[in-house]
């Protein structure tokens, strides 16, 4: 992508974040916005609801007293990056004066405006926002369940499933055979199977040269495919393979006993198996009734209110965002949107029009990198993406450009978690 394209994202970036913050109102209303989940769409939903609207009370139901990003947890497995720089606290949310509940939410009634916690009264909300990002769906995959995934991990939710696969890649043996199932869409980060692939192959050329990585997905395509094919290519020779579901490559059922994945074609014997299983929204999401068939929320798209409950907003991975990214950096634009128009509908005020933008950033290896980025706008039913605004890593960049975007990449990183947890 070029710099003049990269400037305007940045820019349009600026102004989903802060131009459209309303002002403070005198109302004195004391509203109560009560956000479940604490990611980082939830997490920066309260942050930016306290900066835009400081008259509202927000309150943050999350059990987990530290947040393990997900983002750059592929550098854990390689041993580039130790977990607990993937970890954060709520301290400086509560400095700001958002009130946490440290636990879990377990339902919401959403006639009476309610969320029920595990001990006392239930919390009553005006507007409830559900940031509860994502469950794997353990009835999808046949063999596949939570004691499988302490054989065959999928480590799709950052903390101890991460340094389990980390902790099997190291003991592979000589010339042994690493296998990543991968799913069809909608899955949480689209191209995050892909940099995994690449991360594991560049830890592997320098301690287990021998060694092979087979990707079976049940998908043809995949977000920046022709960038991922030529530098695994370039970089890792033949160690890398990728087989599409044309090829008869969707896993159809895996045996954790014997680390086998069956798949419409034939059954594979892996040395280390990691198994990225099909997802839905977070299960209070179905509880509280806002998930959908498919397992994911429907959403109006301009104020990411649900299509099936009143004054209740889902926003990140949870949501149905159309042509948006089940991405972070997505995740944090709808939260800082999301906020806006909430601060707006709680003061009787109409929604603000906007757009958002999001950049998959992808490492190759530690200091190679790629991206794509997308401009999106919503219609009264779609987020759907403006075509020819964003953009993607040319083909033909130079090394140095690969090495800037792993920077950039880094820096993202950087930026995000401090605006959010910092
Ligand atoms: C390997 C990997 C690499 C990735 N790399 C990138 C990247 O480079 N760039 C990028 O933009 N994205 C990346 N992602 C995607 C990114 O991690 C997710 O899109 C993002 O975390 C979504 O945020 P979220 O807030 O919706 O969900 P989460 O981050 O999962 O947060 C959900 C929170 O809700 C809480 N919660 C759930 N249920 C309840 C309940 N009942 N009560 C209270 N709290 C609850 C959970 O404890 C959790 O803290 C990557 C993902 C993976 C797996």
């Amino acid at each position: 992508m070029n710099t003049t394209r990269r400037r305007w994202l940045a820019g349009a970036a600026a102004l989903t974040g802060s131009a459209l913050l309303p002002a403070c109102t005198a109302s004195g209303a004391k509203s109560r916005v009560v956000i479940i989940g604490g990611g980082f769409a939830g997490a920066s939903c309260a942050r930016a609801l306290r900066s835009a609207a400081p008259e509202i009370m927000v309150t943050l139901i999350e059990p987990k007293t530290t947040y393990t990003a997900c983002p750059f947890s592929n550098l854990v497995l390689t041993g580039e990056r130790k977990l607990t720089e993937q970890q954060f606290t709520y301290d400086a949310l509560q400095s700001l004066g958002i009130e946490l509940i440290p636990t879990e939410a377990l339902d919401v009634d959403p006639a009476k405006r309610s969320v029920r916690i595990a001990a006392g009264q239930p919390i009553p909300y005006d507007r409830l926002i559900m940031a509860p990002g994502i469950a794997i769906d353990w009835d999808a995959l046949p063999g596949y369940n939570e004691n499988a995934a302490g054989s065959m991990p999928h480590a799709w939710q950052a903390g101890p499933q991460t340094t389990l696969l980390r902790d099997q890649l190291r003991s592979l043996p000589d010339g042994g055979l690493v296998v990543l199932a991968v799913p069809e869409s909608p899955y949480r980060c689209p191209p995050g199977p892909y940099e995994r692939a690449s991360l594991i192959a560049s830890y592997l050329k320098r301690v287990n040269p021998r060694a092979k990585i087979l990707i079976l997905d049940a998908k043809d395509n995949f977000s920046k495919k022709p960038l991922f094919l030529q530098a695994w290519s370039d970089m890792y020779g033949d160690m890398i393979e990728w087989q599409g579901t044309s090829e008869g490559a969707r896993v159809v059922s895996v045996d954790a006993s014997t680390r086998q994945l069956r798949t419409d074609f034939e059954t594979v014997n892996a040395d280390v198996a990691n198994v990225i299983p099909p997802q839905r929204a977070g299960l209070i999401a179905a509880r509280a009734g806002v998930a959908d068939k498919s397992g994911w929320c429907p959403i109006q798209p301009a104020t990411f209110e649900s299509r099936l409950q009143p004054d209740i907003h889902i926003i990140g991975d949870a949501a149905i965002a159309n042509a948006m990214p089940k991405s972070a950096f997505a995740a944090n634009a709808q939260a800082r949107l999301c906020a806006v128009q909430v601060a707006r509908l709680l003061r009787g005020e109409s929604p603000a029009a906007t757009k958002l933008i999001n950049t998959c950033y992808s490492l190759i290896s530690a200091d190679y990198g790629i991206s794509v980025a997308g401009v999106y706008r919503p219609t009264p039913d779609v987020w759907f993406e403006v075509e020819g605004a964003g953009g993607i890593s040319d083909l033909d960049a130079p090394i140095e450009t690969r090495r800037l975007e792993a920077v950039y990449a880094r820096q993202w990183f950087s930026n995000l978690t401090t605006q959010v947890f910092g």
